[in-house]
């Protein structure tokens, strides 16, 4: 069979081509989630979790114009995107998974957002690398609203105190906070209570939502939703 010149093989046409599509879909619900919260669509960012997926996948998506992406473990995003970084200065890579404090220095040399401060060894630690290697990544506290025995965060009950130890003894750039709410549960109700946590503390940033829950999120003030399945497809 003859291919048409304007046609890509086929073992190259859907492999990462829904990405693009993804993405378009999903912008335009942010925009009309956003709307809807009376505020502007750049008010809320996308953080791509590219996490699993391979670096191709990962450059299909800044083809499509996203740059700032969310991996959860530091040896992946190793492998995966300092070559790409290199490639384009403007993307912004966030850690949104657990972290060994013995990770912390590679942690700030590679990712310029980490969002799962949720110790105080870890906050400590990253101090340190920070003033070790003079850059600062900007921080979020991941906060455990659903009060999970298995999850990580603080605690509801021990956040504020946390984040003026963060900020005033350990001098950590904290923006804001993130929350994953319990898979079985309503999420709105975390959503408010993370909104709630942060106000109090002066905290501008909230990272909450999900695939399945990030236009809820929005509704209750998310400034980033962090999108995997629903962008790249199931892991
Ligand atoms: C994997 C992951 C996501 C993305 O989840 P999806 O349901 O695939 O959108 C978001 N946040 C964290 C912390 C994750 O680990």
């Amino acid at each position: 069979m003859q291919i048409r010149r304007h046609e890509k093989p086929v073992s190259q046409m859907t492999q990462f081509d829904h990405i693009a599509l993804h993405l378009t879909e999903i912008r335009a619900r942010i925009a009309t989630a956003a709307k809807t919260d009376g505020r502007a669509p750049e008010a809320v960012k996308l953080v791509a979790v590219s996490k699993t997926h391979p670096a191709e996948a990962v450059a299909a998506a800044i083809a499509a114009g996203q740059l700032i992406f969310g991996e959860n473990r530091v040896q992946e995003a190793q492998a995966k995107f300092p070559a790409l970084k290199a490639l384009h200065p403007a993307l912004e890579l966030h850690l949104i998974g657990p972290l060994q404090s013995n990770k912390a220095a590679d942690a700030v040399a590679l990712f310029d957002v980490i969002e799962s401060i949720d110790r105080e060894k870890l906050a400590r630690a990253l101090a340190d690398e920070m003033k070790k290697q003079g850059r600062r990544p900007a921080c979020f506290i991941q906060v455990n609203t659903g009060e999970e025995p298995q999850k990580a965060g603080i605690h509801p009950g021990d956040v504020d105190g946390f984040v003026k130890l963060c900020r005033d003894e350990l001098q950590l750039p904290i923006i804001g906070l993130m929350c994953i709410p319990p898979a079985d549960q309503h999420p709105a109700p975390h959503f408010a209570l993370l909104r709630e946590m942060a106000k109090r503390n002066g905290l501008a940033q909230l990272s909450m939502g999900m695939s399945g829950d990030y236009e809820a999120a929005i509704q209750f003030g998310a400034t980033y939703v962090r999108v995997g399945t629903a962008i790249f497809g199931a892991r």
